[in-house]
């Protein structure tokens, strides 16, 4: 049966390679997600059928519960609180690393000594300690996504002081753990050590702002990979140790990608500290800062009449708005006419990365109109309209003009060097990252006003008039 057992997760961990490699591309994604799904269940079967499993009942019972929240939360959610939902799941990752550490220390049957207590040790402290993080920092992350904590870093004095403690403590703690010496005293080192723990997960992310929330999601998805990891090592469970190996390294590549989009080193990003809260606002009204222009539907379906090329940038407000359907049909409705259009899709734009591909792959949006920044930054001086669908940090011109703003140095899609730029939202607020966007008050800029979606529809109203 063992062996079955070992095939069975050989196998399953053979499908969530394939489901990695199939999530890299939109056109074989939804494979992806067959495989991964396929997979799991492999993983969840053998697992019922291993020799480890005793308490039957236990085991239904949770699977039952489990199953019914997830099925639940996944009809619910919003696509725009998908990475609320991520990370309250990491924080679920977390948690179950830090019992099972817990689980595997006060479990009586546990008496090994020499070498191997002290790597049983060794790896119950360390599954403890990155769950901790994870859970704290994830619970943070949801507070954060979720607008019921402030998104501006809140800095504790002398943070950089207090993480190199915080570090060394841990270390110290650990080698008391691990050394088995001091007999009695273990229970003291791992309570300590989860709470440090629990602290510097709230502390480090709590340290990061707005403008920087994209990699932290994706760096408690590493984390809780680790985590995992960590506890398949505790239970000898191969398939966890390979899976959570596949999570905390795919989660660590996305990361680093994400910071390379952002132009933004991955150790300042840990270290925090960036991002504002203000919400700032151009007034206008004065020559530096001129009246924004607004424009209709109207004026808009002409303007498009007109244009030979369209490049469409969406952002968090097409999420929010659903206007995705619209911007579909608009799409169909202008290449029809024998409009060039295409989009330029930002790696940050939305809430979680692929946010947009993946709102404009369920509009039937074809694949090769969609382009990366990178594909399609240089275009915009010949392109005669850019329609901004709710973006506005990844349109935000200062990012590049003004390197000690919040975002400064993040590359953005310079829409503003294109002949027209219409920019759909429904106020002057700024973004996620709280900072005042100029290209709203730029000569070339057009501002309609409201719904991105009654504005899209709207303009299909009046274009073929
Ligand atoms: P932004 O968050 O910068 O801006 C979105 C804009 O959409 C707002 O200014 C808002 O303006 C507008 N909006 C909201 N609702 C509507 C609506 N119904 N109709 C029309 N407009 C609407 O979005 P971007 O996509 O440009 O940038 C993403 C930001 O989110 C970046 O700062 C990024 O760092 C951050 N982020 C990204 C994550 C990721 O992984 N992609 C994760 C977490 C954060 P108004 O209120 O005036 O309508």
């Amino acid at each position: 049966m063992s062996s079955l057992i070992s095939m069975a997760y050989l196998f399953a961990a053979v499908l969530f390679i394939q489901s990695l490699s199939g999530l890299s591309a939109h056109e074989t994604a939804k494979r992806g997600n067959i495989y991964g799904m396929a997979g799991m269940a492999i993983a969840i079967i053998a697992t019922i059928f291993s020799d480890s499993v005793v308490a039957y009942g236990w085991l239904f019972f949770a699977v039952i519960i489990g199953a019914a929240i997830g099925l639940v939360l996944a009809k619910r959610v919003e696509m725009t609180e998908m990475p609320q939902l991520v990370a309250m799941l990491h924080s679920f990752v977390g948690l179950a690393a830090v019992l099972i550490g817990w689980a595997g220390y006060i479990d009586p049957r546990m008496h090994l000594t020499g070498a191997e207590f002290v790597i049983h040790s060794t790896e119950l402290y360390l599954g403890v300690f990155i769950g901790a993080i994870t859970l704290s920092g994830s619970i943070v992350a949801f507070g954060k996504l979720h607008g019921i904590i402030s998104g501006a870093p809140m800095l504790l004095p002398m943070r950089h002081w207090l993480n190199l403690g915080i570090i060394v403590l841990t270390l110290l703690l650990g080698f008391g753990f691990v050394s088995g010496e001091h007999a009695g005293a273990d229970t003291f080192y791992l309570v300590v050590m989860t709470l440090i723990a629990l602290f510097l997960g709230v502390h480090l992310v709590a340290a990061i702002g707005g403008a920087d929330m994209p990699v932290v999601v994706s760096m408690l998805n590493s984390y809780s990979g680790w985590a995992a990891s960590a506890t398949g090592f505790m239970l000898g469970n191969d398939l966890l140790i390979i899976t959570g190996a596949l999570v905390g390294s795919s989660g660590a590549v996305l990361s680093y990608l994400m910071c390379k989009g952002m132009n933004r080193s991955f150790i300042s990003v840990i270290m925090g500290g960036f991002g504002t809260d203000t919400g700032e606002v151009l007034h206008g009204g004065d020559e530096d800062h001129p009246d924004p222009i607004a424009t209709s539907a109207e004026e808009v379906a002409d303007d498009l009449a007109m244009a030979d090329s369209v490049i469409i940038t969406p952002g968090y407000g097409m999420a929010v708005a659903h206007a995705q359907m619209a911007v579909s049909e608009l799409t169909e409705n202008l290449r029809k006419k024998g409009k060039t259009v295409r989009f330029g899709i930002h790696p940050v734009a939305g809430r979680l990365p692929g946010h947009m591909n993946v709102l404009l792959a369920e509009a039937s949006v074809p694949y090769d109109v969609v382009l990366e920044m990178d594909e399609i930054n240089d275009d915009f001086p010949e392109t005669d309209i850019v329609l901004v669908i709710g973006a506005n940090d990844t349109v935000n011109p200062d990012a590049v003009e003004k390197p000690d703003c919040a975002i400064g140095g993040m590359p953005v899609l310079e829409v503003w060097k294109a002949k027209r730029v219409i920019v759909s939202k429904r106020s002057m607020a700024s973004g996620y990252a709280g900072v005042a966007n100029p290209l709203f008050i730029k000569e070339n800029t057009r501002m309609l006003f409201g719904d991105a979606k009654d504005s899209v529809q709207e303009i299909l109203k009046h274009i073929d008039d």
